[in-house]
């Protein structure tokens, strides 16, 4: 294992962060995984599980069982961890820009085909290693003028060449659910059964560019590209999703336990086992729990007006389009406003404050057709 420390820029006069990476196993000689918790530093289900990875990784690389390299970072946010508000905890969005810490990651498809697409070719692993390469070297590229873009452009560095990406968060209140590219599906339905996830949330463009897609979005945008070319000169130029990467959300910001954390992180190791990353016995894999539903059929449950919230249903529960999920209650004029679902789905995440304001998102509901567009991700 080697322990690699990514210092960020300073933005302040005495202040010095850094990222810390442990990398095992060793680089190509097989896949190389990439794993990070808490890139939302009040995310913390993570980190405990990435600390019960360390050991188990640590365990495999001593007995030569590990083919290729597996890299976890276990505090992806060091700014976002400092951020202390009256007390309580912040970490989801930066404090100099307002910006969310896991959006607005750069859209490199333009500058990863200016710079490889003439090269490809017919033969498919070829065109994965050439555009990794460029990959690299337009992210090397990216700017780094603020402590933020710095992190930013050092995660990304650490993960963008990864044929596996996995970035752990969780919700306020939730059951296991993740997001990936609709194009990753036939790969990451082994991950969401490995990890009993109740729910999968599949987009091709979820809106506004969480660290998952600015991974693994740049794949089908260049094989469309290079599709295209196809036509004109009669040659084939396949380039297949190379990179798995998904956004896993571990339920809820309470559920930290090291049972739980080690059960994850059995999981994952179960998961690349699967994906022949880890040398051992392949299980068979669990049932999947759910059919993956589309992202733009999710539906945000919102109160349209102001007072304590007294939930009906709980993360996991099936809802009905029109039943009830939560009554918001305003103790002064006794009136109680029903809040019910738009969709048949399931229930999968709900907030854990239990005050509402008006116009607040309380609960998000995974229902089967595509109905919104746009952004498609909370704030
Ligand atoms: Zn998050």
């Amino acid at each position: 294992m080697q322990i690699h420390r990514h210092p960020l820029l300073s933005q302040s006069l005495g202040t010095h962060r850094e990222l810390v990476s442990f990398h095992y196993g060793t680089p190509d000689t097989g896949p190389k995984v990439y794993i990070q918790a808490s890139l939302h530093a009040d995310e913390l289900p993570g980190m405990l599980v990435a600390h019960h990875l360390r050991e188990r990784l640590a365990a495999l690389e001593a007995k030569g069982a590990l083919r290729g390299e597996v890299v976890v970072v276990p505090v992806a946010n060091p700014l976002g961890l400092s951020q202390r508000v009256l007390g309580g905890a912040a970490g989801r969005f930066d404090l100099q820009t307002g910006e969310n810490f896991n959006r607005h990651y750069p859209s490199l498809g333009d500058a990863v085909w200016a710079e490889a697409g003439a090269l490809l070719g017919s033969d498919a692993e070829v065109n994965v290693q050439r555009i990794r390469a460029a990959l690299r070297a337009c992210v090397v590229r990216l700017p780094a003028a603020t402590e933020l873009q710095s992190m930013r452009r050092t995660l990304l560095a650490l993960a963008c060449d990864a044929e596996i990406v996995l970035d752990l968060h969780c919700d306020h209140e939730a059951v296991l659910h993740l997001y990936t590219g609709t194009a990753l599906w036939p790969q990451a339905e082994a991950l969401a059964r490995c990890l009993g996830a109740e729910v999968s949330l599949l987009a091709a463009d979820s809106g506004d560019q969480p660290f998952d897609e600015a991974c693994s979005q740049l794949w089908w945008e260049i094989a469309a590209r290079a599709g295209t070319l196809t036509a004109a000169d009669g040659r084939a130029r396949p380039v297949p999703p190379a990179c798995l990467a998904a956004t896993v959300e571990l339920r809820g910001e309470a559920d930290v336990s090291h049972a739980q954390a080690a059960s994850d992180a059995q999981a994952l190791l179960d998961f690349l086992t699967h994906r022949r990353v880890i040398d051992g016995l392949r299980t068979p894999l669990p049932p999947l729990r759910r059919e993956p539903t589309p992202l733009a059929g999710s539906e945000p449950v919102t109160s349209p007006v102001s007072g304590v919230i007294a939930w009906h249903k709980a993360p996991g529960d099936w809802v009905a389009r029109g039943e009830t999920v939560a009554e918001v209650i305003d103790p002064i004029s006794a009136t109680v406003t029903p809040l019910t679902s738009a969709t048949d789905g399931v229930l999968y995440a709900r907030e854990n404050r239990r005050f509402a304001v008006a116009g607040m998102r309380l609960a998000k509901v995974a229902g089967t057709l595509a109905t919104r567009t746009g952004k498609l991700l909370s704030a």
